[in-house]
């Protein structure tokens, strides 16, 4: 008998306690949220197509050398992942700029960032998620500066694996934000997720500036088609794994 129990529940996923205390089940849901969850909806599908997504992006990023919490997906919206102490940081990289760097610094959409940017976040709702300083980040001892670079040079190397396979995915990826944390030996592992509901994705085919989207920005600026760009990414995915 299971005895899974339900450990927390976000915006986005719900996570369970296991039978094996090393081990969490992660329930991919189809509630979306937006602007520190001002915005609700449900996008039909989504927990499966992220959860496959997901799936696919941290299978290729551990072929890589990138150590992930992914362990299997036992259902269609769930994944077991490696139970990690996740660092409250979203550690974002940029491509090209958009959203609020495009919003905070006046720099233009789509101006190409040479060599990317990597940002740190701090992942607290009831702060709204502020933009933190290298200083601001120690001071509030969240990494200590060996470990900032190292998520720095992950983040960045994550980077160049991703931005290589959406483009042979014929997707430009924009930016995206990750989540990291410790496991018992002190290492640093990739957790969270990685889907259009973290990313930006632009469709290669597309030269329109909101048909290009493929990601959450559909559901943020109610572009429509939500779940039909998500299945088209998880389509390019599948086809480019094949
Ligand atoms: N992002 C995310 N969760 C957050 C904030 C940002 O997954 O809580 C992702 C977002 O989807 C985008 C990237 O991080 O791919 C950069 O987001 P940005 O800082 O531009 O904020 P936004 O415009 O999404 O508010």
């Amino acid at each position: 008998m299971s005895l899974d129990r339900k450990l927390y529940e976000g915006k986005a996923k719900i996570l369970y306690t296991t039978d094996d205390s090393e081990i969490l089940l992660t329930h991919f849901k189809d509630d979306a949220t937006a602007f520190n969850a001002q915005k609700r909806g449900t996008i039909a599908g989504k927990g499966e197509i992220n959860n496959a997504i997901s799936r696919h992006l941290f299978e290729l990023l551990e072929a890589k050398g990138i150590p992930t919490h992914f362990i299997d997906c036992p259902a269609p919206n769930q994944m077991r992942v490696r139970r990690v102490q996740i660092i409250p940081l979203e550690v974002v990289v940029r491509n090209i700029a958009a959203g609020s760097l495009c919003q905070q610094t006046g720099i233009a959409l789509g101006t190409a960032l040479n060599p990317p940017l990597v940002e740190f976040y701090y992942k607290n709702d009831a702060l709204g998620d502020p933009l933190l300083t290298r200083d601001r980040l120690l001071l509030l001892q969240l990494a200590t500066p060996y470990q900032m670079e190292e998520l720095q040079a992950s983040a960045r190397a994550i980077n160049e694996i991703l931005k290589v396979f959406f483009n042979q995915c014929g997707i430009t990826l924009v930016d995206f934000k990750l989540e990291f944390g410790f496991d018992r030996d002190r290492k640093l592992i990739l957790a969270d997720e990685i889907s259009p509901d973290t990313c930006r994705l632009w469709d290669q085919s597309e030269t329109d500036p909101n048909q290009r989207v493929m990601d959450k920005d559909r559901f943020r600026r109610d572009l429509g088609s939500v779940e039909t760009a998500y299945q088209k990414v998880l389509q390019r995915v599948l086809s480019q794994n094949a």
